[in-house]
């Protein structure tokens, strides 16, 4: 089944270390933009072959400044243009500072199933040295928010290895998670992009990272926690209650197909790979033209689909099934890569076992050198 993923690419202030595409609030942009959305979507589905959807996924930029009756036309546009199953996923990223259980109460009434929120830090100076405009009391009164909405799938993002971030105080973060008893956790290292506003601030503040021995310690440590918690490490930087992974995250790792909609939005299906215009401004323009939004459309080689599949099959923890991959793409994983695998799984960062492939929480954290392998 499909996942439909919608891109809102607003955000009330712009954070130091983003790269996402995104832009600042401007009330009357984003009311012609949710109508692009929903012309989008409704075209999609005016297609006999629209297909079967399972999961919706409004991320951004910060979803959550959409209005709850904006979401609920979206969600019907889904509904309307493709086959979406009763059971369906449908997740509203939010900032905690843009929330309160009014609203939440309301996006729940318009579809909405799970939440998750990008918290970041329970520490408010490394949420202040990010340029958040929450505090660690916001985060924590919007969960609670979230579950006096009557939500009971929620998710939150915490980084680690911040500026003049401490093993211990990363770990005060995880601890604090732990306590509040989410149904998920995204868990994600801090990059700081060579062009990010951050590193000159960092330059400026005398702010470093810790050493990469102490970030390996953060992520170890913190998964270690996790698990006594009773959450399942799922992907790489993933965990969840059993039964609460992120479905529509999952198609992505799964060899999956998604279709996205909204400014610089990625979609693939049938083998066919395309990109959405990233602008804004132009992808409203030419929606209002009737003309194609997509952009880099590429048709995938049989190579590169294997590559693909891959390559994310193994950020999973239960890795990658070689006989499901050889009867889908006719490819002896190991006869072809086994090579250039076996110096990982001497080092004890990949395992195999029979016909499954996977990597170990070493492995975890030299997944790129490992999956250089596939790409
Ligand atoms: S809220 Fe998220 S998307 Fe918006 S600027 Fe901050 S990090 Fe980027």
């Amino acid at each position: 089944m499909l996942g439909l993923y919608i891109h809102v690419p607003f955000c009330s202030a712009i954070c130091n270390y983003c790269n996402f595409n995104r832009g600042l609030f401007d009330a009357a942009l984003k009311a012609r933009y949710v109508d692009a959305l929903v012309a989008e979507i409704g075209r999609a589905g005016a297609v006999p072959t629209a297909g079967v959807a399972d999961t919706i996924y409004f991320g951004g930029g910060t979803p959550s400044l959409l209005e709850p009756d904006e979401i609920a036309r979206i969600v019907e546009a889904c509904t309307s243009a493709f086959d979406v199953a009763d059971d369906r996923e449908v997740t509203l990223e939010a900032n905690p500072e843009s929330v309160t259980t009014e609203r939440l109460a309301a996006y729940r009434a318009s579809g909405v199933n799970r939440v998750s929120f990008g918290v970041q830090s329970f520490r408010d100076e490394e949420l202040r040295r990010l340029s958040r405009l929450h505090d660690a009391n916001r985060a924590r009164a919007a969960v609670a928010d979230a579950r006096a909405a009557g939500f009971d799938n929620v998710s939150l993002d915490l980084m680690m290895w911040l500026p003049g971030q401490q093993v211990g105080d990363w770990l005060s973060s995880v601890d604090e998670a732990i306590a509040i008893g989410l149904e998920h956790l995204s868990l994600y290292l801090l990059e700081v992009y060579p062009n990010a506003p951050l590193k000159e601030t960092m330059a400026r503040a005398r702010w470093s990272q810790a050493p990469d021995d102490d970030a390996a310690a953060m992520y170890v440590t913190a998964m270690e926690r996790l698990e006594s918690a009773g959450y399942e490490q799922y992907e790489i930087s993933n965990v969840a209650r059993r039964g609460r992974q992120s479905r529509h995250n999952l198609k992505y790792w799964t060899d999956g197909e998604w279709l996205g909609f909204g400014c610089g939005a990625h979609s693939t299906r049938d083998g066919v790979r395309w990109k959405n215009v990233s602008s804004t401004e132009e992808y409203i323009d030419r929606i209002g033209r009737h003309q194609t939004t997509a952009v880099d459309v590429r048709r995938m080689a049989a190579d590169e689909r294997l590559g693909d599949a891959l390559f994310t099959g193994l950020r999973l923890a239960e890795g990658l099934d070689l006989s499901a991959i050889e009867s889908r793409y006719g490819v002896d994983v190991w006869a072809r890569y086994g090579g250039e695998l076996a110096p990982f799984v001497d080092a004890g960062c990949l395992t195999r076992d029979g016909a499954r492939l996977w990597l170990t929480r070493r492995g975890m954290l030299l997944a790129h050198e490992v999956m250089t392998v596939f790409v």
